[in-house]
């Protein structure tokens, strides 16, 4: 089938990408000229395991293309997905001025007697699927034949591509048979569950899931919280629990808060189009608050080791706001970056992935970078890891500790085994392991 996405970020570029691995005609949009200039020239400008070589290969099969004008997107395609941003306000609500600006910007160039079913893919309040056909109703001059779909993104960055290739389920949201009827056509390739519902419940269903994972997260910080409060270990707390199939073990890893550029906002949205509804969900207020006292609590465990952090040289491994991914938006790692610089500690960060982008949005200013674990451990009277990163479990401890001036973990992920990190002469704090 015949394909546009309109937006061609994290979410956009990798779905235009496995559409077309499954044998789409792809045309990506993006009103970012810097990036389509760089996709054209064969550049990737985000990081996600897999998706260079999907690109190149579906490029050179003439599946996938990209371009800076909505207009071409839209004459070539049948389906046109819109995977723009959908940032917080100051207020926790969602800012959908990108999402209305889309569906302007669609109306205006549909042409009469064109039928295209217009498909919502960013993370949007329920009943938003009802004002992008309103608007684009009162746009398109020409009386084009529309229909709108809901069809929410459940990938994970760091593992986009998989995710896309091989997903849990579709939600295809939708009010019209012939429109779910494509959906399900471009879809088939996949052999994934596919669920159809109306457009406001599938749009709910983002909301509902990312804030159940959340939810999850800060349980398990809370129960954290209790173990060391006990001497317990979440760690076996959290195994004992997550082994009931009726549980799951996925998201009860204890650490210093989830963020990113999906679970804050999405969690504050749903929290604001509750309280809009009429129906406030007053317990993602706790779970709000718990994630961000968990970083307050970590920052008070290295206050109360080092005294005093100000002129303290500190090591902050990891940036991004998890493995396998060069995003830093809203990353917990950048914000203890951040904690640590405002206390006047002298902080110098390594992250494998992360740092141009850190630098490059200014994130993490008055701190230092290094090229490696170890460069950026030289002198630190402690080291903080703030992102799980597979390559710091390979850093070998003696080397470590001959390069730190005073041997002091200060363990955000639970990353390192308690064990062997005392056993190589260090001082091991993590979250709510004894
Ligand atoms: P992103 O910022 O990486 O990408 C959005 C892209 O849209 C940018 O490249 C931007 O230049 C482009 N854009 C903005 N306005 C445009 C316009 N008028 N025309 C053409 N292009 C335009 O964002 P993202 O992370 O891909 O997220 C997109 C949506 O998907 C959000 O609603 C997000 O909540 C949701 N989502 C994200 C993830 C994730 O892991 N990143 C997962 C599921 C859902």
């Amino acid at each position: 089938m015949k394909l546009c996405i309109i937006g061609s970020g994290y979410v956009g570029l990798v779905s235009g990408a496995c559409f077309a691995e499954v044998g789409h005609h792809v045309v990506c949009v993006d009103n970012n000229e810097k990036k389509v200039a760089q996709l054209l020239k064969g550049e990737v400008p985000i990081y996600e395991p897999g998706l260079e070589e999907l690109l190149h290969r579906n490029v050179a099969a003439g599946r996938l293309s990209f371009t800076t004008s909505t207009e071409e997107g839209v004459d070539k395609s049948d389906v046109v997905f819109i995977a723009v941003p959908t940032p917080p306000q100051p207020d926790g609500s969602v800012d959908l001025s990108y999402i209305e600006k889309v569906a302007r910007e669609i109306a205006a160039v549909l042409k009469p007697g064109q039928y295209r079913v217009i498909v919502d893919k960013s993370t949007v309040p329920v009943k938003t699927g009802e004002k992008v056909a309103d608007t684009i109703r009162r746009y398109n001059k020409g009386g084009a034949e529309f229909d709108v779909v809901s069809n929410p993104e459940f990938l994970r960055e760091g593992c986009a591509v998989p995710d896309l290739m091989k997903p849990d389920r579709i939600v295809i949201g939708g009010n019209s048979e012939r429109a779910v009827a494509l959906m399900q056509k471009i879809y088939e390739p996949f052999m994934a569950p596919v669920l159809v519902t109306d457009i406001n419940s599938a749009e709910l269903i983002k909301h509902a899931a990312n804030s159940f994972l959340a939810l999850k997260i800060s349980y398990i910080n809370a129960v954290a919280r209790i173990c060391e409060a006990s001497g317990a270990d979440v760690e076996k707390v959290a195994d004992g629990i997550g082994s009931d199939k009726r549980i799951g073990r996925n998201f009860l890893n204890a650490g210093i808060g989830y963020g990113g550029s999906c679970f804050p906002k999405d969690i504050a949205a749903f929290i604001a189009i509750s309280e809009d509804l009429g129906v406030p969900f007053t317990l993602l207020k706790e779970v709000e608050k718990i994630n961000s006292t968990q970083r307050e609590r970590f920052i008070a465990k290295i206050r109360e080791a080092l005294w005093v952090l100000k002129d303290k040289k500190i090591a902050v491994w990891g940036l991004t706001f998890k493995p396998d991914t060069d995003d830093v938006r809203s990353s917990v790692a950048v914000q203890v970056v951040q904690d640590l610089v405002a206390e006047g500690a002298d902080v110098i960060a390594y992250d494998p992935k992360g740092t141009e982008k850190a630098i490059e949005f200014q994130l993490i200013q008055g701190a230092r970078v290094a090229k490696s674990p170890l460069e950026a451990a030289q002198g630190a009277e402690a080291l903080v890891i703030a992102t799980e990163w597979n390559e710091f479990t390979a850093v070998d401890l003696a080397e470590l500790k001959n390069a730190m001036h005073t041997p002091l973990i200060f363990d955000g992920r639970n990353l390192l085994n308690p064990e062997t990190v005392r056993n190589a002469g260090f001082q091991y704090t993590s979250i709510g392991r004894s």
